[in-house]
């Protein structure tokens, strides 16, 4: 046949997919779609969804299955991160504590907006939500149920129905006519009320896709055509390095404000030393800026690299405390070589102390911790925290605080003197002690107090048993290892050599062991218990894959051992479950080779939740 294919063309909404099913013309059951294997139940949020209808016409046939995508308009995003932060700023006040914009959750960009949306377990919260919701297909369908031999035809019949499809749908006689109606989709993209990221063409005759069929899950009668990374041309003014925790540089460019994509960006990571140079980028310089997805804007290209103009160099010493910044052999980041002695990160490790995930010490954000640590009153760190009830008169006198909220801070602060252990040595920010590996030595040690005298004790053995001449790397290793699980009681497979020496090297240093004891003259940590509860996966061994959305995959570790199961990081024979976020690859994959139950995040909450 000399039949042209005629396609037809949308544009691809960056949305949630979902998939909605409906039997007897009723809504039965709505399920996210993520990469195809894990599917959520929404139905219950979904219900609160005015775009999609409850019921469909006598028209419709007995059984059919609607995709489409979940999303939220642009103005409907700013306006919902507008009210989180009045919501947060109102609680506050009415609770006399500081206000602290920085610690207030905003979604990143609509999508982020729409998925936190729908994915509530209350599903009046997603009510509260401006969620939307456009078709681009279907699935199951009764025998004979199809309305129309083309896709163009099904979609209007979903249409009818009251299922909103993109107002942007057109078949397209030939290729030109394709390019042509994409051109015109990327002209109207920023002005369009929603995020897309593409255009979206099909074989319009549904007996033509039939014989087209899939390739593994994907059709072959249709294809996306992805518009390019939105990008902008700005000037770069200044290059600003800030320091954080550990002391590294980080170079930070400030850009003359630009739209792109319908957001106005005027800063961008200029990531490390390497890359600006990479880039040759001075403050003054013409900059291509991009952005694409969530991924903070960067430079990709430096337009005026040959113009004359004075270089930029890449500080040698701190641009906060002075002192002298390197960076270590074979590594590109700079860091400040002051430790403790440099403001910049005294103020970040007091940050990451009495963060959620450390100490959790409320109503002590950033802003506070700034405040008091310029009145001098944190000199000598995370101990002076517990001696700030002394300045009780002298916070008050300052603005924005009132008698309630310097007592909810000083209280804060008092229920903390008998910490968890694990958190305690989490909070002092040694190199590599991270919220896993504390918690994997305490299980050994059980009393805090011991671990100066064992990381003493290791250090020693280091400096008694080096690596003897005839002795191999590996052996060197292994004697290495079991001195440090015999020195420091490891009970877990988590602790490494690393470790050990910078436990070593950590109480090596005198102005640590000062803050140690310091710190240890206030708070007394109670012995370390690993409370473990009765649950459905109390001695299996779990493995989390993907992204999470709800936590971090230290705390999703940490609620499996609390639970009594075996957080590992790979998927083997031995895996009895696997809890798989967005963005699950090879494990997900492996898992259905070897037939592990797979459960997504919600179900893990459940799970957590029914274990009390
Ligand atoms: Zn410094």
């Amino acid at each position: 046949e000399g039949e042209a294919v005629a396609m037809t063309a949308e544009d691809k909404i960056d949305g949630l997919s979902l998939s909605i099913r409906y039997e007897d013309r009723t809504l039965v059951r709505a399920a996210t779609r993520g990469d195809g294997e894990v599917g959520e139940d929404v139905t219950a949020n979904v219900r609160y969804i005015a775009d999609i209808p409850q019921t469909l016409p006598q028209e419709a046939p007995a059984i059919v299955e609607v995709r489409g995508e979940v999303y939220m308009e642009k103005a409907a995003f700013a306006a919902l991160n507008a009210r989180l932060m009045a919501e947060a700023q109102a609680t506050a006040e009415a609770r006399g504590e500081p206000f602290d914009p920085d610690g207030v959750r905003q979604f990143a960009n609509p999508r982020n907006a729409a998925a936190g949306s729908l994915r509530q377990k209350d599903a009046s919260v997603t009510a509260s939500r401006p969620l939307r919701f456009l078709a681009h297909g279907w699935g199951v369908v009764s025998e004979g149920g199809l309305p129309a031999q083309t896709q163009y035809g099904v979609m209007k019949a979903l249409e009818r129905w009251g299922i909103p499809v993109s107002p942007r749908l057109v078949v397209c006689a030939d290729s030109a006519a394709m390019l042509a109606h994409y051109r015109q989709i990327q002209r109207q993209r920023a002005d369009l009320p929603y995020d897309i990221d593409g255009v979206v063409y099909k074989v319009d005759r549904l007996d033509w896709q039939e014989r087209l069929g899939f390739v593994a899950k994907a059709p072959r009668w249709a294809i996306a055509h992805k518009f390019p990374a939105e990008q902008a041309e700005t000037t770069l003014e200044a290059i600003d390095i800030q320091v954080g925790r550990t002391g590294k540089l980080t170079p930070v460019g400030r850009l003359k404000p630009v739209t792109v994509g319908g957001v106005v960006v005027s800063n961008v990571t200029l990531h490390n030393r390497d890359e600006i140079a990479r880039l040759g980028v001075r403050p003054g310089d013409r900059v291509i800026i991009q952005r694409a997805g969530d991924v903070i804007p960067q430079v990709v290209d430096n337009l005026t690299r040959e113009e004359d103009r004075a270089p930029f160099f890449f500080p040698d010493h701190c641009p906060e405390c002075g002192s002298e910044a390197v960076a270590e052999e074979g590594e590109v980041d700079v860091r400040c070589t002051a430790g403790l002695i440099c403001p910049a990160q005294r103020i970040e490790r007091l940050n990451h102390f009495v963060s959620r995930v450390a100490m959790d010490i409320d109503g002590l954000g950033d802003k506070t911790i700034r405040e008091f640590f310029a009145l001098g009153w944190l000199d000598k760190g995370p101990a002076d925290i517990f001696r700030l009830k002394a300045h009780r008169d002298d916070i008050l006198g300052r603005e924005g605080w009132k008698e309630k909220s310097v007592d909810n801070l000083l209280n804060a602060i008092e229920d903390r003197r008998q910490p968890d252990a694990a958190r305690l040595l989490f909070g002092l920010g040694i190199r590599h002690v991270g919220a896993v590996t504390a918690r994997d030595l305490m299980k050994g040690l059980r009393d805090l107090h011991r671990l100066p005298a064992k990381a003493a004790e290791f250090g020693a053995y280091r400096a008694d048993h080096p690596q003897g001449e005839p002795e191999k790397p590996s052996p060197f290793a292994a004697r290495m290892l079991k001195a440090v699980k015999e020195i420091f009681e490891v009970t877990t497979d988590g602790i490494g050599i690393a470790v050990g020496h910078a436990l070593a090297d950590f109480f090596h240093e005198e102005h640590n062991v000062a803050v140690w004891d310091d710190l240890l003259g206030e708070v007394s940590p109670p012995p370390y218990v690993v409370e473990v509860k009765a649950s459905t996966v109390s001695g299996k061994t779990i493995v989390f894959t993907g992204k999470l959305e709800t936590m971090s995959r230290d705390e999703a570790k940490a609620q499996a051992e609390a639970l009594g199961a075996r957080a590992a990081g790979s998927v083997s024979a031995a895996t009895d479950l696997v809890v798989a976020g967005p963005g699950a690859g090879s494990k997900l994959k492996k898992a259905a080779e070897l037939g592990i139950e797979v459960i997504d995040e919600a179900a893990w909450a459940e799970i957590v939740k029914s274990a009390g």
